[in-house]
């Protein structure tokens, strides 16, 4: 897979970077990645977005929210 950062040789990552915007922290899809730098990744989507589940959807959605 080849991509704008790939030909200019920059550090890069092509895994999806989900950040969990109520954590303030994010992740990628790429196991291998090695640094969540906003910067280094193409794709970033909000955790929202792939994962209504997710733990940080407590804060948009309480009525849902199960106690743990
Ligand atoms: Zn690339
Ligand atoms: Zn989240
Ligand atoms: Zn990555």
């Amino acid at each position: 897979m080849e991509c704008a950062f790939c030909t200019s040789k920059l550090d890069h990552c092509h895994g999806t970077l989900v950040v969990h915007p109520d954590h303030g922290f994010a992740e990628c899809t790429d196991p291998s990645c090695t640094d969540l730098d906003r910067v280094r990744h193409g794709l970033i989507i909000d955790c929202h977005t792939l994962d209504a589940d997710c733990a940080c959807t407590g804060a948009a959605k309480p009525l849902l929210r199960q106690a743990s």
